[in-house]
């Protein structure tokens, strides 16, 4: 049984070590996961079915592709209008948002997240965004440049870019830019961070691989702090009960914590 996860680039990924590790450790001995770096997104599903995968997880930039090629969509992924994970079942296509349910998770630890401001209006703003909206949590969107504003604007998110934003008093405040990723920036100019920080008690990155420039700052300042290393392990483990309908999220997801270490 063959599983992959398509990306471009796609070497960084944690996700094969991570699915590996749990199939073997839950004694799924012919299960075997992989990682397929694509040149063209118009191929996922075709290639996807050429291999014969029973399942697959799909990263940057290919999420919206594998929405669209997908034979059906289910849960909030529709909404999401992306697909992280596809699974083969009845001769078809089904493809799943489980970035969505794999942030909520990870705000579990926070108490009473009643408004949230999420910074960046990317795939992973708007997983995040539907799946509060869900919960009927409030939501804004900051993002820099106006383009992206219009999908949050027509799913009933309040939305701005930094000209047009006058902070509020938020609960949660949520960085899904790559700022920081590969550089030393914030994702917005840092009146606006300084702004948003003395107005929130929660601040949380979804980056998960490096300290970043938006989390020292919240952590130097005294806010709970959280990066996104919660959330890949908790979209990977909902994709596993997808891929193997091995019942127990918990055991899974502490399987997954403990590869993560390794
Ligand atoms: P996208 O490319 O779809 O969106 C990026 C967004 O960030 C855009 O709105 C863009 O603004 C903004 N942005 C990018 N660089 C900067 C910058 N320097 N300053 C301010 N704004 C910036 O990316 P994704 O949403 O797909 O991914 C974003 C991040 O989330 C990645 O780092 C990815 O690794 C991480 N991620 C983590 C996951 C996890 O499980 N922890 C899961 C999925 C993603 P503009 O519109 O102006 O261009």
């Amino acid at each position: 049984m063959l599983f992959a996860i398509y990306g471009n680039p796609v070497s960084h990924s944690k996700s094969p070590h991570l699915h590996n590790f749990t199939f073997l450790k839950l004694g799924f001995l012919d299960y075997c996961y992989t990682r397929i770096k694509l040149e063209n997104g118009n191929e996922l599903v075709d290639n996807f079915k050429k291999l014969k995968l029973l399942g697959a997880n799909v990263t940057v930039p290919f999420k919206e592709d594998a929405f669209r090629q997908c034979d059906e969509i289910v849960g909030l992924a529709k909404e999401i209008k992306a697909v992280n994970t596809i699974v083969y079942k009845n001769n078809k296509t089904i493809g799943y948002n489980t970035d969505s349910i794999g942030f909520l998770k990870s705000i579990e630890d926070f108490d009473n997240v009643k408004k949230v401001l999420i910074i960046g209006a990317g795939g992973t703003a708007k997983a995040i965004a539907i799946a509060l909206k869900h919960n009927n949590i409030q939501t804004t969107i900051l993002n820099r440049s106006k383009e992206k504003l219009a999908y949050f604007k027509e799913a009933g998110i309040k939305s701005d870019d930094w000209n047009d934003f006058k902070a509020e008093d938020y609960d949660l405040v949520v960085n899904t830019t790559s700022a920081g990723l590969s550089d030393d920036s914030l994702p917005a100019p840092i009146e606006i961070i300084n702004n948003i920080f003395s107005h929130t008690k929660y601040a949380y990155d979804v980056i998960y691989n490096k300290p970043t420039p938006f989390l020292t700052k919240a952590n130097e300042l005294g806010l709970t702090c959280k990066n996104g290393k919660d959330m890949l392990i908790f979209q990977a483990a909902f994709a596993f009960m997808l891929f193997s309908d091995y019942p127990e999220f918990n055991r899974i997801s502490n399987l997954m914590k403990y590869a993560m270490e390794l």
